[in-house]
């Protein structure tokens, strides 16, 4: 890099503390007290964060409103220009951001970069976007009663201040996916990173100043979702709220956050169903893919196989065999490797836990099972029935449980009973089996022949039940962040 663009980011000691970004300028906490960012790989402190304090919160929103006032004044493709200049920024930075998100949060080099260059181009497919949101005209002839000469100019505004959370397993990229449609669309952003990946955020948000933000517009926030969340959420100044995170902190947020529009993307606890004409060779790869890619630490990921007996007798040994062939686990900073540490040692407990539990109570483990700090191997579990905790609640970690089941309909109704409803696949040679299986089963979206996945980022993508609030997918999502403004013209009397 030829000059250190970030280096006004933190302090000069090592490892170095940094500053959160106030909307005018980059501030240390004014009450000294820090949270630390400790490597899931190495247990190295990569830095210190401030622990925003409320008062500083305040003025931050504060600034942030002022920004936006100006901000949604400016011709959209103005913003447009700046946003497709960050873009560029993030591609040009793409080493040095990749290497500090696998040091943050233990991705390994492919997904870190896939993860900087799928937030780079999300960006510019907002800008894009953007300039096609438009208001409409109605007419009151429609409406049978009403005067023929009413008309609604329907305009589309911002809401104004939104708070945006992001989750540690794709801070960069579920942080792009809020900042940049608040901002094209005109709205400011109160931006609170997850702790772990809060330095990447935090490069992020100079990233956005460096492309020509105007000041104030993201005013990042950083501390311990629990400290410095609950003020956040519940701050009289936020006028909509677009979180990514687990079921339990969505529903805490949605109960505080009063009534606000929300757009919330939370857990899943994703099942495949495979019919008995699937390709089993390939729905293993997909399995294997699908449990395990970032240790199973994804909201799309493969939790559990459903299948008739001779389905799943066949397809067990096929799936351990593709995950001894694919999946290596280690130092994420190893090139071969493909399975890195999970998060926190708090998270490889709770995975850990789960195991054992599901083993005390009738499961067999078929790979798998064992830890080494926070390594955990890729776990195959068969024997699993729908009462015990692995099949209650998302284990973000790379476990997934097998389930034979009598017949299809069974199938369906385990999944339908699930608190979760994010995605699911189906796995069959007979696509149109497959469509009329997706219309019974109750998730957001149903993935055909794939493992369940987010992207293409057009696409719409939501949760039901406790996976989620609101459509996002960038035509959506820019919806999300604007509300509509009626007019309406009346003949005088
Ligand atoms: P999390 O613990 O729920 O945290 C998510 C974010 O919320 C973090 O920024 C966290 O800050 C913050 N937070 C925590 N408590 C808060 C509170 N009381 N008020 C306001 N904010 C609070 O989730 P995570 O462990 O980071 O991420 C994993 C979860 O996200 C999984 O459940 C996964 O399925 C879900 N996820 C869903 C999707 C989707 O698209 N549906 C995508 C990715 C992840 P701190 O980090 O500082 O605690």
């Amino acid at each position: 890099m030829p000059k250190d663009f970030f280096s006004h980011l933190h302090d000069k000691k090592t490892p170095p503390t940094y500053k959160f970004f106030n909307g005018e300028a980059w501030m240390d906490g004014a009450s000294s007290k820090t949270v630390e960012v400790i490597s899931p790989i190495d247990n190295s402190l990569v830095g210190r964060i401030p622990l925003v304090s409320n008062l500083e919160i305040d003025q931050a929103i504060s600034n942030a409103k002022k920004a936006q006032e100006a901000w949604m004044r400016v011709p959209m493709i103005e913003r447009g220009k700046i946003l497709h200049l960050a873009a560029d920024w993030m591609r040009e930075h793409e080493h040095y951001l990749t290497a500090l998100l696998i040091k943050e949060i233990g991705k390994n080099t492919p997904e870190a970069k896939d993860e900087i260059l799928r937030s780079a181009d999300m960006i510019d497919y907002f800008a894009h976007e953007g300039l096609h949101v438009k208001g409409e005209e109605l007419s009151g002839e429609a409406f049978p009663g009403y005067d023929q000469t009413k008309m609604a100019i329907v305009e589309k505004v911002p809401l104004g201040v939104i708070l945006a959370i992001a989750p540690f397993n794709y801070p960069v990229n579920l942080s792009v996916s809020k900042i940049a449609p608040a901002l094209i669309t005109g709205n400011c952003v109160v931006y609170k990173p997850p702790t772990q990946g809060a330095i990447s955020c935090l490069h992020l948000t100079e990233i956005f100043y460096l492309a020509g933000l105007p000041k104030g517009l993201i005013v990042t926030i950083t501390g311990g979702g629990a400290e410095v969340g609950n003020y956040l959420v519940s701050h009289k100044d936020i006028n909509g709220i677009t979180f990514t995170g687990s079921s339990q902190v969505g529903k805490e947020i949605a109960v505080k956050a009063g009534m606000i529009p929300l757009l919330f993307e939370c857990g899943g606890n994703n099942p495949a169903v495979v019919l008995p004409d699937a390709d089993l060779y390939s729905t293993a790869i997909e399995i294997v893919k699908g449990a395990f890619s970032y240790s199973g630490q994804r909201c799309t990921a493969i939790k559990y196989v459903l299948g008739l007996k001779p389905t799943i007798d066949k397809l067990i040994p096929m799936v351990s065999q593709k995950t001894k062939e694919f999946i290596k686990m280690g130092d994420p900073r190893i090139p071969e490797i493909n399975l890195g540490p999970v998060i926190s040692d708090g998270e490889a407990d709770i995975i850990e836990r789960r195991i054992l539990m599901a083993k005390a109570q009738g499961a067999k483990i078929i790979m798998g099972g064992k830890r080494k700090e926070r390594l955990i191997e890729p776990t195959i579990l068969d024997l699993v029935r729908p009462s015990m905790e692995i099949m209650q609640i998302e284990t973000f970690g790379p476990v997934v449980s097998f389930l034979r089941v009598e017949s299809i309909e069974e199938a369906v109704k385990i999944i339908n009973s699930s608190d979760y409803g994010l995605q699911a696949s189906i796995f069959t040679s007979d696509e149109g089996a497959g469509i009329q299986l997706a219309r019974q089963i109750k998730v957001g979206t149903i993935q055909i022949n794939s493992k369940p996945q987010r992207g293409p980022d057009h696409f719409p993508f939501l949760g039901v039940k406790g996976s989620g609030v609101g459509v996002q997918g960038i035509r959506y999502t820019l919806e999300a962040m604007m509300r509509p403004r009626p007019i309406v013209l009346n003949k005088p009397h």
